[in-house]
């Protein structure tokens, strides 16, 4: 049996030659599965009956249901994903007022090692699937409600590209999800070659992992520097035709004594003056092990207005989910967890 979350019209129509049906098929056959959230092939009735049992003995949907959710006191949930031989993978919801927005995690683990992030020190476990990925968005009980994606799960998306790409063909795409380009952000720690394929391929937003503006100590904390340097990726990006409606983010962790000092905020202005980025202050998460601290509420208020003041658009991103370890960089704590023998 295949499974027909993660296809595209390509894959269903070569299938369909292969069957002897006609290609045509695929699209509808797609439209519903995907934006008609039909799960049961044989509920969708512009294909013949004949088809449909040809497809109901070959696919299953594909998706399943998480095994554990954590409830924050802010109303937001971690959900944890088997992920096969992988692991557990985790997806956070976050509802705030009109926004309902999903935190996606595009691989197990992650093979970037940044030195200040949960996932970071778990290691590689493997890439997810379209089908994996997908199945976070499609999977969560607040499916239906989510007007809001954002790759900033475990994983560095632009790692997993193949699958990344095929990902937002289908959430965007009328014959997919159809959601809108804007309702979706994509985080990379900078991997250059994927992120112009990206913004020439895509009309979604960009965040970029910043966290420090010194080639020497971002290298310390994103090992990623040494290959793709924070400069060149920043003028690269802004020799490319960014749409405006496009939005281009640079997300800056402050890590307390690390980097929220004044010649940090120097280094920023310098850095980001006069290009396409606005910038995203975050407070560092905690987590078990952990021995960094999140910077002042007044460093991160003093940061944001002399940006702005220096005409870089900046604001504060909340803290959401800490006391369930779903924040950015705090997944991973419960994937240990329920690795532990007894605990699964
Ligand atoms: N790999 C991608 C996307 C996943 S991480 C990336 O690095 O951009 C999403 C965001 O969480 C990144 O900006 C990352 O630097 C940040 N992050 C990692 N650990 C964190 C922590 N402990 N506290 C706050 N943000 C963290
Ligand atoms: Fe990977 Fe992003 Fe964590 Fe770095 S910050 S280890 S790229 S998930």
């Amino acid at each position: 049996m295949d499974f027909l979350a993660g296809k595209t019209p390509k894959d269903l129509e070569q299938w369909l030659l292969s069957v002897g049906e006609n290609e045509d098929y695929a699209v509808p056959l797609l439209t519903g599965f995907y934006r008609k959230k039909i799960r049961d092939i044989m509920e969708v009735k512009e294909l013949p009956l004949a088809l449909r049992h040809k497809m109901k003995a070959a696919f299953t949907d594909g998706y399943y249901e998480p095994s554990h959710v954590e409830v924050s006191v802010d109303g937001s949930r971690k959900y944890l994903f088997s992920a096969g031989g992988k692991g557990f993978i985790e997806s956070v919801y976050l509802p705030e007022k009109a926004r309902h927005t999903l935190c996606v995690s595009t691989q197990a683990g992650c093979r970037m090692g940044c030195a200040f992030c949960c996932t970071g020190q778990m290691g590689f476990r493997g890439n997810l699937s379209e089908r994996e990925i997908l199945n976070q968005i499609l999977s969560v009980p607040e499916s239906n409600q989510l007007n809001r994606i954002v790759f900033m799960g475990m994983g560095e998306p632009f790692d997993n590209c193949e699958a990344l790409f095929r990902v937002l063909s289908i959430l965007t795409s009328s014959w997919g999800l159809a959601f809108g380009n804007e309702k979706i952000t994509v985080s990379t720690v900078g991997i250059l070659p994927c992120i112009l394929r990206f913004l020439n391929e895509t009309k979604c937003h960009l965040a970029l992992s910043v966290h420090s503006p010194f080639p020497e100590e971002r290298k310390k904390w994103i090992p990623a520097e040494n290959k793709y340097p924070l400069k060149e990726t920043i003028l690269a990006i802004s020799r490319e035709k960014v749409n405006r409606h496009r939005r281009i983010t640079a997300e800056y962790v402050m890590m307390a004594g690390i980097n929220d000092s004044r010649e940090h905020l120097e280094g920023l202005i310098h850095l980001f003056h006069g290009t396409v980025f606005r910038i995203n202050l975050i407070p560092f998460n905690s987590f078990e092990g952990s021995k960094i601290h999140p910077s002042e509420a007044s460093a991160m208020q003093y940061f944001m207005k002399k940006l702005n003041a220096a005409g870089i658009s900046a604001t504060i991103r909340r803290s959401r989910g800490t006391d369930i370890s779903a924040a950015c960089g705090q997944l991973g704590n419960s994937v240990m967890l329920v690795r532990k023998p007894g605990l699964q």
